[in-house]
């Protein structure tokens, strides 16, 4: 294969990629004083029943998960447009013609209503599990207690979701580029590489990924999805231009 890494990045680059994480840290932090909003018991009449007001929680995380991801998807498409900026400036440095814009994919919900359902699901279950425990207890099924002490889960909600859709939406993007533009010269040089480094307790599978390198719409080691490694995952693919010596002959 004629492909070298080109290890260069242009000042462009590395402020698109800031901006894109900075971005996406905005978006958790959002989406977190989003999520305490629709479950603040002292805001929103929660019923007494703990089995109720487990049901009614659920079905308001739900709702608030599918909003989530849905801004987590314009979100992350917004920045890949603006990364390609940079992305672009370099494929023309190397004579080629690319498009002013990337194609958006087109909308999809399903998926979006799948994720909300199974973390609405989880929330539910989890506030009875919770309240089960105080019974035992003997401090009694104080649910708006519950809630109040549920803020690990909530950030653990805000930063999976986020990361999740935020990234999903970016693969689908690069994969649409690809297959739209097949035959073009200068999509052999795009790729993308693995960025883990957004704190420091990130877990040994994402710092081994961290660094790794494959085309645009191409699958990274093992399969793995950045973003949805784990629960809390916040890896994200960022685009990287490779120079490519030679057309590739299969
Ligand atoms: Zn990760």
């Amino acid at each position: 294969m004629a492909i070298q890494a080109d290890a260069r990045t242009s000042a462009d680059e590395r402020r698109a990629h800031k901006a894109t994480l900075a971005a996406l840290l905005l978006l958790e932090r959002r989406a977190l004083v989003f999520l305490r909003h629709v479950v603040d018991p002292t805001r929103a009449r929660i019923p007494v029943d703990p089995l109720e007001a487990a049901k009614v929680l659920g079905a308001r995380i739900a709702d608030a998960t599918r909003a989530i991801r849905g801004a987590a998807r314009r979100e992350g498409m917004a920045r890949l447009q603006a990364e390609w900026l940079a992305v672009k400036r370099r494929l023309e440095a190397a004579g080629a013609k690319p498009p002013d814009r990337l194609p958006a994919p087109a909308a999809k919900a399903d998926l979006d209503a799948l994720h909300a359902q199974r973390t609405g699901n989880a929330y539910e279950a989890t506030v009875l599990r919770k309240t089960a425990d105080a019974m035992g207890m003997n401090e009694g099924p104080s649910v708006a207690h519950i809630v109040r002490q549920a803020e690990s889960t909530l950030t653990s909600i805000a930063t999976t979701e986020v990361s999740s859709a935020f990234s999903d939406e970016r693969a689908k993007a690069m994969a649409l580029t690809v297959a739209t533009y097949k035959a073009a010269e200068w999509v052999p040089m795009l790729h993308q590489v693995w960025d883990a480094t957004l704190d420091q307790r990130t877990c040994s599978r994402c710092s081994a990924l961290d660094g790794a390198i494959r085309p645009w719409g191409g699958d990274f080691p093992g399969g793995a999805v950045p973003g949805q490694v784990h629960p809390r995952c916040r890896c994200q693919a960022m685009p990287f231009v490779v120079h490519v010596a030679k057309r590739l002959v299969a």
